[in-house]
This record gives C-alpha cells, structure tokens and sequence, in this order.
C-alpha cells in the first residue's frame, strides 16, 4: 500500500496504516519502509528533505517535528557563494531576501564587499517544505510529534508509534554543553522592526563594530534591509560566558534604530541565539546501526561563526547524491574528513581570540581579518579555507590588542603546545 501524504494533518489524525507506521502493540501490517526518516524539523532536515524532493523525486521521506512548525523562529543567513550551483537547486526554493553584496564597518575601516548575501527565513522554509512534502506520494510530515527514540531504521515516537525507515537521519538541534573554558560563544538578540517610512539602506551592514566595546566580548550590530518598511537589528557579542542581557539588548538595538533615524512603528518578530564557538570537537560518527547524526547536534556547524547553513547545504548535498543503503559510505566519510580538517583551524582561531585578547579588544582580529582578500573572506564563510587562505589569514603581525600575558597563559602558548 502507497502512503498517503500527512502533511499539516493533526497527529491524532495520522492513522497507524502510514507507510513504515506501526502501531505501539508492533502490529506490521503492512510491508513498507520510508525510505528516510528525518527527525527534527529544523534547518539541517528540511535542507535534507529539499534536496531529496528536488533530486530524488522517488524517495519516500518522513520528517518528524516536535513543534507545529518547521523552522523554529529564524533568519538564516549566508554568502551566495555558500551554495553550489548544484546545490542552487533544492536552496534557492527557499531565499525569501538577496542583496548584491554586504558592508561591514569598524573604527578607521570600513568596506562593502560584493559577495552576494542571502537570507532563508523560517516562514518560508516551512511554507516551501510543506508545500513540497504534501505533492509528493509516499512522504509524510508528522508535526507537534515528540521522537522519544530512534535507532539506525527506527524511530519511537513519545505517543507509542513506530516509524520505520532503511535510514534515520537524527538532527534535533544542539546536543553538546560545552564545560567552562573550551568554548567562547556568539549570543545576539535581534529585532525586525516595522518602520513607519521608508529606509535608505542600499545593503546589508553585517558587522558595525564602530561602538562602544566592553568586558561582554567583541560587540557589533548587524543590519538587514528585508523591505521598504522591514529592518532586522541584531547586537552580538562574541563572548565568555552563554547569558544573554535580553533586556538590556533589546534597548540597545531600539536605540540603534533611532540613532540611524529609522521610524519605528512596532516590532514584529525578535530572534536570539546563544551559538557555541568552541576550540574542540568532530564530526560525530554514526553508531554501528545508529542514525547518521547530522545538523548542529552532529557537529556540522562553522566554529568560528557559530553558522551552520553552508555545511548544513553540503551535507544535504551528499544526502541526495546517495541511497539510504550507502548514506554511511566513502562519500560521506570523505566530507566528515574534511569537515574535521575545516573545522580544527577555525577551533585554533577561536581559542586565539577568546584566549589572547581581553574582550573589549577583540574586534581588533575581525577588523584585521576584513582587509584580507575578498576571496579569503568568502571561503572562510564557506568553511572551505584553502591551505594559502589558511596561511594569510596568520600571517604577519598580529592584530592590534594581543595580550602577552594572556598569550602565555593560554593552552595554544608555544612552551605548551606540545603537551596538548
Ligand atoms: C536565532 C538564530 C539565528 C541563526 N542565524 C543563522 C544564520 O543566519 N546563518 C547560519 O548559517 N546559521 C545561523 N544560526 C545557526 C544555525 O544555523 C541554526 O542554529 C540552525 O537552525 C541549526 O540547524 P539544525 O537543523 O541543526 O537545528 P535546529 O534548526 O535547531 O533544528 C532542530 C529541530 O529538532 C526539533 N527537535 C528537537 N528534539 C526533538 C524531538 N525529540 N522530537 C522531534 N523534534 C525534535 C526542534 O524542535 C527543532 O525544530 C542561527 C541560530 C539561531 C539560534
């Protein structure tokens, strides 16, 4: 029997006959499996399901969300260059905002990049994966579903069903606490005020560190034009500690707004987010018969950025160049390589900043770092750094603001390097 689609369908109303359901007593009544379960319904899985829609239109899916949306409450942003062409297929679907390039401004420097930006935004993301999800035979969407637990074809949910699948692909969100001193972390509340008149900002302003720096780490306001009368205004800080002032933030960037003479009218969404950017990790490694573990929670995320929309296209990439039966194949272990390989620079630069420069100084590393090449600044985004990017990028003196002190105390310190 042929699955029906569920998608938007409230839960109590999914029947246990789904394709690859089976009842809490275990009954199989029927023969089939999904060919992908998806678990967890936020940016790794629905690029996941996107890719799989666009470019294998015979696969059989199921994505499993705890919440009644896809998405969760974001604007994920990214370098257009992020994305391959190929990529371009199942990504461009969901760009709800494309600007020609960027700007980003620090005291005695400031420089607009022609990097086409882009920006995802949780409306549409659902919008387009629900859409896509309910035309398409076989593939089911189970929302405000809990997965209680899940194996490498299975998949329990909280309400006693049982979900089965020839692969599982476990992506719900953050997993890791870091212990205290292994992790800096970007943390930002922002606000999409709706604006009374008209703006005249040509582009995004993604780093204005031309304000007052503190003991709360790196500070700068980022600006996205979303329309006429839309403005995103985020203030991060690339901090110590994980708390965010939510307060106290949410006054500074009204006070930003005013400042830049915008009329505003009201807000119509606010977005934090506390992202780790830790000096250690890896890819984690599918269990023998566990689910590939993918998004956030796996460790396919930029540590220098706390980003994760380039890796997150990558991995989808793979997820559709494949079959269920060799999702866990050379393919898959040459990008868990080469993440690995990305991601051990970026955790050295991280515990460079947050171990060698006091907080008010280290805007300092990122102004350095954006009179470097265009095409640098653009693989850095990417996490794809080439061995010359690599080099350039520590090359000659280092930024302003280095504490000696702190340098030495620090575990990357060269007397102890080779201890670690
Ligand atoms: C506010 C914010 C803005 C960000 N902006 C950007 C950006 O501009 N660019 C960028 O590259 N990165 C950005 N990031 C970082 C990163 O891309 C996001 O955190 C991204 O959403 C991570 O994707 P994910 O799929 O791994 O996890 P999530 O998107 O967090 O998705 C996990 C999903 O799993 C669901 N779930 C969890 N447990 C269960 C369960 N037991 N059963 C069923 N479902 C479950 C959750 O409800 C959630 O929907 C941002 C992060 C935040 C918080």
């Amino acid at each position: 029997m042929r699955a029906r689609s569920a998608v938007n369908r409230p839960v109590e109303k999914l029947a246990w006959v789904e394709a690859g359901v089976s009842s809490p007593a275990g009954s199989q009544g029927n023969d089939h499996l999904f060919d992908y379960i998806l678990v967890g319904g936020g940016l790794q899985n629905s690029l996941i399901a996107m890719a799989l829609l666009v470019r294998r239109p015979e696969v059989r899916l199921a994505l499993v969300e705890r919440r009644g949306v896809l998405g969760g409450n974001h604007i994920w942003c990214f370098h257009s260059d992020d994305v391959s062409e190929r990529a371009g297929t199942f990504v461009d679907p969901l760009i709800a905002h494309r600007w020609p390039g960027y700007e980003i401004r620090f005291p005695g420097l400031g420089r607009v990049l022609d990097t086409p930006y882009a920006a995802v935004t949780c409306e549409r993301l659902h919008r387009v994966v629900t859409e896509r999800l309910s035309e398409r035979p076989g593939c089911s969407l189970f929302l405000h579903c809990e997965v209680k637990d899940l194996a490498g074809r299975e998949v329990f949910l909280a309400d006693g069903r049982q979900l089965r699948g020839r692969a599982v692909i476990d992506a719900r969100g953050p997993r890791a606490s870091y212990p205290a001193g292994t992790t800096g972390y970007q943390k930002f509340l922002g606000c999409e005020f709706i604006l009374a008149a008209g703006h005249e900002l040509a582009r995004p302003v993604i780093m204005d560190a031309t304000v007052e720096q503190g003991e709360d780490g790196y500070r700068f306001f980022y600006v996205l034009p979303l329309a006429r009368d839309r403005v995103l205004i985020e203030e991060t800080h690339f901090s110590d500690t994980p708390s965010l002032a939510n307060d106290q933030l949410r006054h500074n960037v009204t006070g930003y707004a005013e400042q830049m003479g915008l009329r505003v009218s009201g807000i119509a969404r606010e977005e934090t987010g506390i992202l780790p950017m830790p000096w250690q990790g890896q890819v984690e490694l599918p269990a023998p018969d566990g689910p590939m573990v993918a998004g956030y929670r796996g460790g396919w995320f930029h540590p220098a950025t706390g980003y994760s929309f380039p890796v997150a296209v990558r991995l989808a990439d793979h997820v559709s160049s494949t079959t269920p039966d060799e999702l866990i194949g050379a393919g898959f272990l040459e990008l868990v390589a080469e993440q690995n390989r990305q991601a051990s620079y970026c955790y050295k630069l991280n515990k460079m900043m947050f171990g060698w420069f006091p907080p008010d100084q280290r805007y300092n590393v990122f102004k350095r770092f954006y009179r470097l090449p265009e095409a640098t600044i653009r693989r850095f985004y990417a996490l794809a750094l080439t061995r010359g990017d690599r080099l350039r990028i520590l090359m000659g003196l280092p930024p302003r603001g280095l504490s000696i002190r702190k340098a030495l105390s620090s575990p990357l310190a060269p007397a102890q390097r080779g201890t670690r």
